[in-house]
């Protein structure tokens, strides 16, 4: 796998380096046994946290190690190195829940919900998904309703990534009128009485991160809890959803990539020594295939993370990347599958669950269908 110079410098070389070493010592040898089990050990958060992989990409005084977009995919790529997307959704819920504390809350909540989480002593959620509102964001029904100093919560988040050990969860909930207008932010945290959680959701992939429902029932949550203004979550969300997208287009660029250096290992080391020579060929114009969109794929991405990181919107173009990257995944993970013929059945196969952990990338941070919908609309609109 090539990295362009133009993308990455010795600063981003460093952080590879640094969750390469982590990745090596500390998932890669558990893997199977964590999946087996369906999770992995909350210490890993920790360990995370001390060799300096949670806190890549957050700013110093909140307890991160500064960087860049780069250096944000730089860590994902060598994490997603393990081969469980599970490991990788599992320790980056974090990535999805705390962003929009930087973005909106002060300095104050800063302090508070920041630096635990980066030390890797709390863990954090995001809750936006519910039992009745997926897609459509605007129509969660989770009410907040205030009374003296606390807001009482009523309502349920579903599908939530870490929801069974998240100590705090950034949480979408009405505290106004319908739709978009009436959404605010406030940080649960789950000892505030009322809030209870599911047992685990048994999933098709992601198996080593937990995924559970939690319930809101009368739970009461301090006013200092409301992150930014009344009214203003919906748009917090949206703008969460640009590096959430991004962090799954890099997950999908590395399952195609994993799937391509197995298939390629495969074929040197099992089919070509096993099979006449005029019958592989066809294997052979399907590498040449995978490598071809995987590069493609890669380069597409890197371009709009570029952009991004230079600060201009990319709505479009991320949205783009997100399907282009997920296309890319389905077809070589599925190619992958073909090449290993009977192997690539069975649990202990890689490409097995690449094929699995796949199919949640384009359904979860926007589906494939609503990513089509921002960009039919962005393409009409300007
Ligand atoms: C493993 C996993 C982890 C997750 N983690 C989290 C988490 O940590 N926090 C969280 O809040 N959520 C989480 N989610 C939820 C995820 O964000 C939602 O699954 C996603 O937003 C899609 O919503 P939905 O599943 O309800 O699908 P639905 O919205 O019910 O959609 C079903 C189908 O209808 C299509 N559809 C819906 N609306 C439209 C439309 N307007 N136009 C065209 N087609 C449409 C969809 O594209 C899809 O194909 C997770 C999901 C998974 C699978």
């Amino acid at each position: 796998m090539s990295h362009s110079l133009d993308y990455f410098d010795a600063t981003h070389h460093e952080v590879r380096q640094r969750v390469r070493g982590f990745v090596e010592r500390q998932v890669k040898p558990y893997v199977e046994i964590w999946e087996a089990q369906g999770e992995f050990p909350e210490e890993l958060y920790r360990l995370a946290a001390e060799a300096g992989v949670l806190a890549v990409g957050y700013p110093e005084c909140y307890g991160g190690t500064g960087g860049d977009l780069f250096a944000k995919i730089a860590c994902v790529e060598e994490l997603m190195r393990c081969g469980s997307a599970g490991v990788v959704a599992g320790l980056g819920s974090l990535d999805i829940s705390i962003p929009p504390i930087l973005f909106l809350g002060t300095e104050e909540q800063k302090m508070r919900f920041v630096p635990p989480v980066l030390k890797g002593n709390r863990i954090s959620a995001l809750g936006v998904t519910e039992p009745g509102a997926g897609s459509d964001v605007a129509a969660i029904s989770t009410t907040a309703v205030r009374q003296g100093d606390h807001y009482v919560v009523h309502g349920s988040k579903l599908f939530i990534t870490s929801g069974l050990r998240a100590n705090q969860l950034t949480c979408a909930v009405r505290t106004g009128g319908e739709g978009y207008h009436g959404i605010s932010l406030l940080v649960i945290d789950s000892g505030h009485p009322g809030s209870s959680v599911s047992k685990k959701l048994e999933k098709m992939g992601w198996l080593s991160s937990d995924t559970a429902q939690i319930f809101l029932d009368g739970c009461r949550v301090p006013v200092e809890n409301l992150i930014g203004e009344e009214g203003k979550g919906f748009y917090a969300i949206m703008e969460n959803f640009q590096n959430e997208r991004l962090h799954l287009s890099i997950m999908a660029n590395m399952t195609a990539q994993l799937a391509l250096e197995e298939s390629i290992t495969y074929v040197r080391e099992k089919a070509a020594p096993s099979r006449p020579a005029p019958t592989l060929q066809g294997t052979y114009h399907k590498l040449a295939d995978m490598a071809t969109l995987v590069e493609a794929s890669r380069e597409f991405v890197y371009r709009v993370a570029a952009k991004m990181n230079s600060g201009q919107r990319q709505v479009m173009e991320i949205s783009m990347a997100k399907n282009f990257s997920c296309m890319v995944s389905d077809y070589v993970t599925e190619e992958a599958t073909q090449i290993h013929g009977r192997e690539g059945c069975l649990r202990r196969c890689l490409v097995e669950r690449l094929c699995r952990d796949n199919r949640i990338l384009s359904i979860g941070g926007g589906t494939r269908e609503i990513m089509k919908e921002v960009i039919s609309k962005l393409l009409i609109d300007s």
